[in-house]
C-alpha cells in the first residue's frame, strides 16, 4: 500500500498552537476566567483538524509521483500570513482546499455571495468558504509570482468534511457549485481537472524546486500562548502530572514520582511535564527554574533528572541553560 501513496510534502500534524492550547487546558484552573475561552478555541480547532484528517485520508490515495500534498502550509505575503488547509501541486496545476467541518445546513446565496448556516433551528451568516478558498488561491498566485515561479493555473475548492452537513445553493449559482465538494468526492474533482489539461506546465525539476521553496518559507503558527491569552506564568498549575489519572502534582520520593491519588509510581513522569514547560512557559530553563516548576526537592536531584533527559544546553556548569530539542 505504501508504494501506492502520493508524495506527502508536508505531513498532517497538529499545529504548535493546538499543542499549546491542549497543554494550557491541562495546566489552567477551571476557575480561571480565561479557561472557557481557551477550551472553546481548542474545541473549534480540533473539529477543524478532524475534518482535515478525513480529507487527508482521501488525498493519500492520489497516484504516487503525480502530486505533492501540503497540509497547513502558512506563508507570509509581505503584510500578513495566509494558511491553506491543503495545497496540491502537480506538473499541470495547483489546488487550494479550504476544509470545513460545520454541522447543519449551508446555503449559498447568489446575491452578495452570502453563506447562511442553519443549526438547531437558528440561522446565522458565516464566512463564505468558497470565497475564502478563492482568496487563498489568489494570495498564493501573487506569492509565487513574487518568488519568480512560472505562471501556473491555481484551482480552489471548499471541501465539506462533515457527513451530516447539507449544502444548498440558490438557483443560477453554478459558478459557486463548481468550487464545492464533499470529502468523498474530492479525488474525482482532482482527476477531472487533471484530465482537462493536456500538457505539463512544469518539469520534474521545476516542480521539486517549487516544493522546496514552499517548504522553506512555511512559518508555523507558534504563538506565545500565555501572551495570546494575557495570562502570566503565575496562572499555570505547577508540578509533575500523573500520566495515568492526570493529577498534578506528583510527589518525588525515593527516586520515583508517586501519585497520591492513584498510587502510580514512575521514574519518567517528569518528561512530559518538562515538555509542558517548553510549550507554555518558555523554550529553555535553568536547573533552579525546572526544580521549582516540577517541585523537585533539591537542585542535586534536579541535576540528575535533567541529565537523564539528554537535552541540548548552553553555558558552563553553574549557568547552564537547557533548551527545547528541535523536533
Ligand atoms: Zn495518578
Amino acid at each position: 500500500m505504501k508504494g501506492m501513496m502520493c508524495l506527502i510534502a508536508k505531513e498532517m500534524r497538529m499545529t504548535p498552537r493546538m499543542e499549546k492550547l491542549e497543554t494550557l487546558i491541562r495546566r489552567l484552573s477551571e476557575l480561571n476566567p480565561k479557561y472557557p475561552e481557551v477550551v472553546a478555541e481548542y474545541k473549534r480547532r480540533m473539529a477543524g483538524y478532524r475534518g482535515e484528517k478525513s480529507v487527508y485520508f482521501y488525498l493519500c490515495m492520489l497516484p504516487e509521483e503525480d502530486y505533492y500534498i501540503f497540509h497547513g502550509l502558512r506563508l507570509f505575503d509581505g503584510q500578513f500570513y495566509f494558511q491553506m488547509d491543503f495545497l496540491l501541486l502537480c506538473a499541470t496545476f495547483a489546488m487550494v482546499l479550504e476544509v470545513k467541518n460545520v454541522a447543519g445546513e449551508l446555503t449559498f446565496e447568489k446575491e452578495f455571495n452570502q453563506t447562511l448556516c442553519k443549526r438547531n433551528g437558528e440561522e446565522e451568516r458565516v464566512k463564505n468558504p468558497v470565497l475564502q478558498a478563492k482568496i487563498q488561491a489568489k494570495k498564493l498566485k501573487v506569492w509565487l509570482r513574487k518568488h519568480n515561479c512560472p505562471e501556473f493555473p491555481i484551482h480552489y475548492f471548499f471541501v465539506n468534511s462533515n457527513e451530516r452537513t447539507f449544502i444548498k445553493t440558490e438557483p443560477h449559482n453554478d459558478q459557486m457549485i463548481l468550487h464545492i465538494c464533499n470529502s468523498e468526492n474530492v479525488l474525482e474533482k482532482i482527476e477531472q481537472i487533471r484530465n482537462y489539461y493536456k500538457k505539463d506546465k512544469l518539469d520534474k525539476k521545476e516542480l521539486k524546486k517549487m516544493k522546496r521553496l514552499l517548504l522553506t518559507n512555511h512559518t508555523p503558527d507558534d504563538p506565545n500562548i500565555l501572551k495570546a491569552y494575557e495570562l502570566s506564568p503565575k496562572d499555570i498549575i505547577t508540578g509533575v502530572q500523573c500520566p495515568d489519572c492526570f493529577t498534578i502534582p506528583m510527589i518525588y520520593k525515593g527516586g520515583k514520582w508517586c501519585c497520591l491519588k492513584c498510587n502510580l509510581m514512575s521514574k519518567t513522569a517528569h518528561a512530559p511535564s518538562i515538555n509542558d514547560y517548553f510549550l507554555i512557559i518558555k523554550p529553555s530553563f535553568t536547573n533552579a527554574e525546572i526544580c521549582e516548576f516540577l517541585h523537585i526537592p533539591t537542585i542535586h536531584i534536579g541535576q540528575k533528572i535533567i541529565k537523564s533527559m539528554n537535552l541540548p544546553y548552553t553555558g558552563t556548569f553553574k549557568n547552564r541553560v537547557y533548551h527545547q530539542p528541535k523536533s
